[in-house]
């Protein structure tokens, strides 16, 4: 897995969002998630397991029967994820139900994904500090719907910061392979 450059909106980058920040990878910066809290404000970001070298996000997950955590990539655009567990890989769509490990407060919500071709209605929600911009992540398992809502900084900006995708389209099987 190769880390791929794209444009970063400039008025994205003049007010960087709380819990947002800029890295650089190989003379080029990258749009990373710093901090993400649950809606009663619990850290989701451990340093505990790094992915791409920068701590990643961490929550409990459930898939179908199976349940443990999952550490997302917190390159922004990036769908690399590490299970703590063996997800059961069945045919159809397979959704994550996802918590907060310490409290077991949901982080689901009702969102439905704008991917072409993808139905699903449900989403996870994690916060950045500050408690006014959100992360929205379409919650069918290896689809790449994600987004950032942004308070002040109105629909363009969002649009263009939501449209980065780092690694491709991404797929659980890229992901998992990639892992190891
Ligand atoms: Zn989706």
């Amino acid at each position: 897995m190769k880390l791929v450059h794209n444009e970063i909106p400039v008025e994205f980058l003049r007010s960087l969002p709380e819990g947002m920040k800029l890295v650089n990878r190989h003379g080029r910066e990258f749009l990373v998630v710093e901090s993400v809290v649950s809606p009663t404000g619990t850290p989701l970001v451990t340093d505990s397991v790094r992915i791409h070298g920068e701590p990643s996000i961490r929550f409990k997950a459930r898939i179908g029967d199976v349940e443990g955590l999952i550490f997302v990539d917190a390159f922004w655009g990036s769908h690399a994820k590490l299970f703590g567990f063996l997800p059961e890989l069945g045919h159809g769509d397979q959704y994550v139900e996802a918590s907060v490990l310490e409290t077991g407060e949901s982080l689901m919500i009702e969102r439905t994904c704008d991917v072409e071709g993808c139905t699903s209605t449900r989403g996870i929600e994690l916060q950045l500090p500050g408690g006014k911009n959100r992360i929205h992540v379409c919650a069918r398992l290896g689809c790449p719907g994600h987004k950032i809502v942004l308070s002040d900084l109105g629909k363009p900006v969002e649009e263009t910061v939501s449209g980065i995708n780092f690694f491709g389209a991404g797929g659980l099987e890229d992901d998992w392979f990639d892992q190891f």
